[in-house]
């Protein structure tokens, strides 16, 4: 079967043929309807620093944001019947070691990733352990299903970030992730969300039509953040840019006791000025991945709301144009590209 593999620590990927896997021990073997291609895809793609760990892990085919049916049922697996459509969660511990066993499983020591340190979805089939399958609605459309993890993404961040009704909000950059949270978060009750980026009017449109009350694009009129928005002027600020001056810039936008919470993945360190940030009582968090409880809740609001989050799904391509698929994301010219392996 046709698959898109990492083979080499170095700017970007294949496509090439590898056998279709079996369902071992535990697992299911995934029929994948639709993949996204993330953030976290375009970044081991260009292999930008901070992905070195993964070097071990080559080949690996890539594609960890997906939504199929279940094709085969492996040995020892109950409760999951062939022809279940599925989402998948791509973060998995191994329940065995120590830490697993002594009900640490977040320092597990073989923690496993599906589409990074496993091969994952950008492919017609992908052996996944059954543990990680959660059943959907058969009425849900593929391509609406596999935004459910860039979304829990988003329903973590604001779930770290404690927001409140009344709030003011600002996300910085208007990715998948910062749009996820952007609609969570407006969704949420607070008072209002602007989404900030530079030079981004395609996705800043989908920031409105997901609910942001205002978007600002830094390219027009001033490119410095501060001309847009007060300094000191809300409580709560999201930063998903994966730049180091957003850290600095979205810690100033803080009101006193503002709380910043950082999504972004960034291969540079950032520097904070400390003395104003202690005074001002201020807080950093980071957010990263999501727990079950994020899955359910996203999965219960996902068919409601259809309709709005398509807007994010701006290319639906066959797997053999995957690497189109690449190059539209980073040339800007695609919002969230959804890969259909089933497609001609
Ligand atoms: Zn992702
Ligand atoms: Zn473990």
């Amino acid at each position: 079967m046709l698959t898109l593999q990492k083979t080499a620590p170095s700017f970007g990927a294949v496509l090439a043929d590898k056998p279709e896997p079996t369902a071992g021990e535990g697992e299911v073997l995934v029929e994948v309807d639709a993949v996204g291609i993330c953030g976290s895809d375009i970044h081991m793609y260009e292999w930008t620093p901070g992905y070195e760990w993964l070097e071990g892990a080559l080949p690996v085919t890539m594609g960890h944001e997906f939504a199929g049916r279940v094709a085969k049922v492996g040995p020892g697996v109950t409760g999951l019947a062939e022809g279940t459509p599925v989402v998948v969660t791509p973060g998995y511990f191994c329940g065995v070691c120590e830490e697993c066993r002594s009900g640490k499983p977040d320092a597990c020591r073989a923690k496993k990733s599906i589409g990074l340190t496993v091969d994952g979805a950008f492919a017609r089939f992908v052996s996944v352990p059954a543990r990680t399958c959660i059943p959907i609605s058969p009425d849900l459309p593929p391509h609406i299903a596999a935004l459910t993890e860039p979304l829990v993404v988003g329903d973590r961040a604001v779930q770290i970030g404690t927001i409140e009704a009344g709030q003011d909000v600002v996300v910085l950059g208007p990715g998948i992730i910062g749009l996820a949270t952007a609609f969570i978060a407006k969704r949420s009750g607070v008072k209002s969300v602007t989404v900030v980026g530079k030079g981004d009017p395609l996705r800043l449109g989908i920031a409105k039509q997901l609910g942001a009350d205002r978007v600002i694009d830094l390219d027009e009129g001033g490119s410095k953040l501060s001309d847009h928005i007060d300094e000191r002027s809300v409580e709560r600020v999201f930063e998903a840019t994966g730049f180091g001056e957003s850290i600095t810039q979205g810690l100033g936008l803080l009101k006193d006791y503002g709380i910043m919470t950082s999504i972004g993945i960034h291969p540079a360190p950032a520097s904070i000025d400390i003395t104003p940030f202690v005074r001002r009582k201020l807080q950093l968090r980071g957010a990263h991945g999501g727990g079950r409880d994020c899955w359910d809740r996203v999965l219960a609001m996902l068919p409601d709301n259809q309709n709005v989050l398509g807007a994010i799904v701006s290319h639906q391509i066959p797997l053999s144009e995957a690497i189109e698929g690449f190059e539209l994301n980073r040339r800007r010219e695609a919002c969230k590209v959804v890969i259909r392996p089933g497609m001609a």
